[in-house]
């Protein structure tokens, strides 16, 4: 950040009184601009033993597989965040269900959420930013073309917690770029 949101004047980033970490300050009219992590949030719509993923249209990682997720917006709660993102990435009608799981992907300042979801109908398409939109039993998931760890992340815990029939919520944290990773 260069310049001031409210005022147009350079900002200047250090450490305002009484805080502990650098922020953008505006010299001139005092205005303190935070950055803080952004809320990612989806849902696993499940038809019978299926569920629906989407084959990505844009960047990042265009043409691999995900869960309908995307950018929390203003002035919406969580689970309709889950219901307009499949809607949008599926054109899909889902009943929102249980928070599934919660993950931290703290190098990168966001946090995922991803609800269960059950599909309406079988009247869904591809949306602006799928390619393809299809549903999968466990043994059909694209495990090496997902799109996301937290993604794949959730999808294990959902297959394992099947396989118990018994479904919990799952927190779990990413804290290092996946070029990194041990596995
Ligand atoms: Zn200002």
């Amino acid at each position: 950040m260069n310049f001031c949101s409210v005022c147009g004047a350079k900002v200047a980033l250090r450490i305002p009184a009484g805080d502990h970490l650098p922020r953008h300050v505006c010299e001139a009219c005092g205005t303190i601009h935070y950055s803080n992590p952004k809320m990612v949030v989806g849902a696993i719509p499940e038809w019978e033993d299926q569920i629906l993923l989407c084959r990505r249209a844009i960047e990042p990682r265009h043409g691999k597989w995900t869960l309908p997720a995307g950018f929390m917006e203003n002035d919406e709660t969580t689970a309709e965040a889950a219901a307009r993102e499949t809607a949008e990435e599926a054109c899909a009608r889902i009943e929102v269900g249980d928070l599934y799981s919660l993950i931290n992907v703290a190098h990168i300042s966001q946090v995922h959420m991803l609800y269960r979801a059950r599909l309406l109908d079988l009247d869904f398409a591809p949306g602006e930013e799928s390619l393809e939109v299809r549903l999968f039993r466990e043994e059909e998931i694209p495990w090496d073309e997902l799109a996301f760890r937290s993604v794949a992340m959730t999808l294990r815990f959902y297959f394992e917690d099947r396989r118990e029939r018994r479904f919990r919520f799952h927190v779990a944290d990413i804290r290092t770029p996946s070029h990194i990773a041990a596995s």
